[in-house]
């Protein structure tokens, strides 16, 4: 890569690139983040991952079974063609390469908050130092065909927060509960009890929510009721009002079930990421661009925002940000069987490589004509 470009850190593992162009304008950035799922590659291919990694104290085997490696490789493929033609490049381009966008290996997730992914790179300065006034960043999906794009104004992701339960009862025989407190009970209850506030609760008119319990430990025999019973889940929604409501009423619902069980709980909620929200104005001037990159037929507004969530949600609570998905199943394939993203057979057909780098490239070049209307919408919204 030519040595126009500055490469440069701002945190423990985020590498960010600064090109300034020969003519004046705008500080855009362009975003791809760039870490692996811990879990071992599956798909057939002669490529799969046989990498290993220290997750949660463990050695692990690791996948790129997000996209994340290719993300990185069409920003760096945008680099070098911006940087080969620095000259034609109106304003300074910011690469970003962001690490952990799915959680840090090396820290409990529940004391994570600040310390991970785009939350801590924006705190150290990767966005203030060069600060871009706009951001742009794709993500590649399965079930969507290859060279297609995918977007829409507004929220395109879930809000995603995490909550732990830690449940401490009194262990007793299984055969006489009377004399113990029982913990798996009241888990039992709570998990119940959780989904009333999902459908009695929320406001069917504003947005939805899910609230999902995916772990649950607790016992080590058939015939003990166990002292201590945890639960781990999620908790996702497509409004903020409906996201702070569960927030405020989830603690208070699963404290008064565990003692109305006669145990204690212990709650920690761990927020990931708001929503991830496209900013309106930006989304409907860009919308040309996306479709002289990938041809008319090839462009589609979302009907619906995806239920994933991304923590690039805090670049778009910044500045103007918009975040449009790229197909990844080669279009002879059939959509609805395609392995989804963080599935071990996961795959990125290669051929789509190409839109994702035109389409970097095409922001950068089609955003000066429209940033004057862009920074005002965004400046009158503030
Ligand atoms: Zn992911
Ligand atoms: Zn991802």
């Amino acid at each position: 890569m030519p040595m126009v470009l500055r490469l440069k850190k701002a945190s423990q593992t985020d590498v960010i690139g600064v090109l300034k162009g020969g003519r004046p304008g705008p500080v855009i950035a362009l975003r791809a983040d760039m870490d692996v799922l811990p879990m071992q590659k599956k798909a057939p291919v002669s490529f799969a991952s046989q990498v290993t990694g220290l997750y949660e104290g463990k050695i692990t085997p690791v996948a790129h079974a997000c996209g994340h490696d290719a993300h990185t490789a069409m920003l760096l493929g945008a680099a070098q063609v911006l940087a080969e033609h620095r000259e034609k490049v109106a304003g300074t381009v910011v690469f970003v390469f962001q690490p952990t966008e799915e959680g840090r290996a090396d820290i409990d997730n529940f004391s994570q908050d600040e310390q991970v992914g785009s939350r801590k790179m924006i705190a150290d300065g990767a966005l203030s130092n060069s600060k871009p006034e706009v951001i742009f960043g794709l993500h590649v999906m399965a079930g969507m065909p290859s060279g297609h794009l995918y977007y829409k104004d507004g929220a395109v992701l879930n809000s995603a927060d995490g909550v732990r339960i830690t449940l401490d009862g009194q262990q007793v025989h299984g055969s006489m509960p009377w004399k113990g407190r029982d913990s798996t009970v009241a888990a039992a209850d709570i998990i119940q009890n959780m989904q009333t506030l999902v459908s009695r609760r929320t406001d069917l008119g504003k947005g939805m929510d899910v609230i999902s319990i995916d772990q649950i430990q607790g016992g080590t025999s058939g015939n003990i009721i166990p002292e201590q019973v945890s639960m781990t889940g999620t908790i996702r929604s497509n409004h903020e009002y409906i996201r702070q409501n569960i927030l405020k009423s989830l603690p208070k619902m699963i404290d008064r079930t565990a003692k109305a069980n006669d145990v204690q709980a212990k709650i920690e909620i761990s927020a990931y990421a708001p929503m991830t929200l496209n900013d309106k104005t930006l989304t409907h001037l860009m919308a040309p661009s996306l479709k002289s990159v990938a041809g008319e037929n090839k462009v589609h507004v979302l009907e619906q925002n995806e239920s994933a969530s991304e923590d690039f949600a805090y670049c778009g609570q910044i500045m103007p940000a918009l975040f449009v998905f790229l197909g990844a199943t080669p279009t002879d394939q059939d959509m609805h069987k395609a392995a989804p993203n963080h599935s071990p057979y996961f795959i990125v057909d290669d051929k789509t490589l190409k839109t994702g780098i035109v389409s970097h490239i095409r922001c950068l070049i089609d955003y000066p004509k429209i940033a004057g209307q862009v920074q005002a919408a965004w400046r009158a919204k503030k």
